[in-house]
């Protein structure tokens, strides 16, 4: 029988109902899942978690609530070969991808129960020390950081079930703040399930995590003013969002992770043969096909100097051609499907658009597939070339969410910097040389247009985190067309969860409000 996967709203799980969208495999075709339609009782859901969700997480200081993090953490990884199951059915993915989603997700839920704890049984945050505003010092001020009083929505994209409800969810409940999760539709079946293990464990007080399946229909018209939302996806359905009423009129604070025209740049030390250059070439092969190129932070763009593109080219080439392609249940696979077929089509059509001003330098899409067949949703790698990078233009904002990258040739080191930018503001540039001052000058000119900037050396060429790879203590959000978000950063990540107010008053009065408190800094 198909599971329905239906809606948890108002601390109950609501009866299935008709099924309105379905789940595929997209290596088989196989219907996996159902949801339905428009979600009932949304405002009285909403209202449930705001009232008894919050009441009883706010109840509770910050390190018994990592306490439940903590739990959580254990429940689902003892799941973790079922999730790695429901990953490979309906994200098509291999084992190492799905590891990313899934793990990537336990981790950084690990991660905030750990930083929780470090704040023992404080209810409130202060944020810097009291300004002393009268002569006779007796009237200051102390800015306080209380849990926001409203809920947290999340909508979702599809490529990431697992990671992208955890690493929103555990700053959220970490600050006290009760959790509606609205997963894309395509993958959310894992969200799902892992939502459901967690609630039937009974760790977390009723209305403190709800899910909504299926059509996104009504979730905005059912939040209040000091309500937050947290938005993942493309960068028309942020503009719709954005637009909407709870935004406009109510300031509901929201964040948006939309998508970006990330880079990576060989800098110019890095020579053919050099420790560098072979770092470049491994990450940029492997970053383009890691679950299949669906990264928000796969690079889009790889700058190298000019007279370096045929050499690049062909050696990123010889390692796209060792990846085999298909079926993930085939462990002689590297790279698996794409999400769907919509997914496929909206690729295929992606790199007909960037091939009117690039060259083919490595065409995957030619290559047979393994254990899938032409109705599948997997696409072998694609890599292109543009040598004027200022004359291209959709190579600069077309962003195709599949494993597609273009290589870009650049004149000079400001002339990268320069073209990096015209993504309108990324994710993540990464930079590869062994000379650290000329990262360091990169990383100045890339970081008021991008979230983050990862610089390789050959020095911890076995060490770094991967530039694709958001890690949970490093900000993850960007200026501009990435959307304008930020999330992550260690404990940073719980500002967005908290108002801050400044509090003006005696000295007195406010060393006492401060008991109970602890300082926020990071
Ligand atoms: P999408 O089509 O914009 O959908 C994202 C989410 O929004 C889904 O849950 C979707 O629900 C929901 N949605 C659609 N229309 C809506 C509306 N009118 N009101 C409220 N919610 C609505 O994006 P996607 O195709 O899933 O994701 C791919 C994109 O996400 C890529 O562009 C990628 O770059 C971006 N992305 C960015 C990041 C980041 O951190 N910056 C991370 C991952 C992905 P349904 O699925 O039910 O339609």
């Amino acid at each position: 029988m198909t599971n329905f996967l239906n809606n948890h709203l108002g601390g109950q799980w609501q009866p299935a109902t008709r099924a309105v969208h379905t789940l595929t495999d997209p290596v088989t075709g196989d219907t996996l899942a159902t949801t339905g339609g428009a979600a009932e009782g949304l405002a009285e859901g909403f209202a449930f978690a705001r009232d008894q969700g919050a009441r009883a997480l706010q109840s509770l200081g910050y390190a018994q609530r990592a306490a439940m993090l903590s739990e959580a953490l254990k429940v689902m990884q003892a799941k973790r070969d079922d999730y790695y199951a429901m990953s490979l059915a309906n994200s098509g993915t291999t084992k190492a991808d799905s590891g990313i989603d899934i793990d990537g997700g336990l981790f950084t839920l690990g991660y905030y129960a750990k930083l929780g704890a470090s704040l023992g049984d404080a209810k409130a945050l202060t944020d810097g020390a009291p300004a002393v505003m009268s002569k006779d010092q007796l009237f200051q001020s102390q800015h306080l950081m209380a849990p926001v009083k409203g809920l947290a929505l999340f909508i979702n994209a599809f490529n990431f079930p697992s990671w992208g409800l955890w690493e929103k969810a555990a700053p959220a409940l970490l600050s006290g703040v009760p959790v509606v999760v609205k997963p894309a539709t395509a993958t959310a079946w894992l969200t799902h399930q892992m939502v459901k293990d967690v609630i039937d464990a009974g760790i977390l007080p009723p209305g403190a995590l709800s899910i909504v399946c299926g059509s996104s229909a009504g979730l905005l018209d059912a939040l209040s003013p000091f309500d937050v939302l947290s938005f993942t996806g493309s960068a028309d359905t942020a503009a719709t969002i954005r637009s909407h009423r709870a935004v406009t009129r109510d300031s509901v604070r929201v964040n948006i992770e939309a998508d970006s025209l990330n880079s990576t740049i060989l800098a110019e030390d890095a020579l053919p043969g050099s420790a560098a250059f072979d770092l470049f070439v491994d990450n940029l092969a492997r970053d383009i096909t890691i679950k299949s190129g669906q990264r928000c932070t796969a690079p889009r763009r790889a700058l190298v100097p000019k007279g370096l593109l045929p050499a690049v080219g062909e050696a990123v080439a010889a390692k796209l051609a060792a990846i085999r392609v298909g079926n993930p249940r085939n462990p002689d696979v590297g790279m698996g499907s794409l999400v769907s077929r919509a997914q496929f089509d909206s690729v295929r059509e992606g790199l007909a658009a960037l091939k009117t001003e690039a060259s083919v330098m490595f065409d995957g899409a030619a290559q047979p597939l393994l254990d899938a067949d032409d109705r599948s949703a997997c696409i072998g790698p694609t890599l292109l070339a543009v040598r004027d990078a200022d004359a291209a233009t959709k190579v600069h904002d077309l962003e195709v969410f599949g494993p597609v990258s273009t290589l870009v040739g650049y004149r000079d080191t400001e002339h990268a910097i320069a073209i990096a930018n015209r993504g309108l503001g990324s994710l993540v540039a990464s930079v590869y040389s062994a000379d650290n001052g000329l990262l360091a000058c990169c990383a100045r000119g890339l970081a008021a247009t991008h979230g983050r900037v990862h610089l390789v050396s050959p020095e911890v060429g076995k060490t770094h985190t991967g530039h694709g790879n958001v890690m949970p203590a490093s900000i993850h959000g960007g200026p501009g067309r990435a959307g304008g978000g930020e999330e992550l950063g260690g404990l940073r990540a719980l500002a967005f969860y908290h108002r801050r107010s400044a509090i003006q008053g005696p000295a007195a009065a406010l060393d006492s409000m401060k008991e109970g408190t602890t300082a926020f800094s990071y």
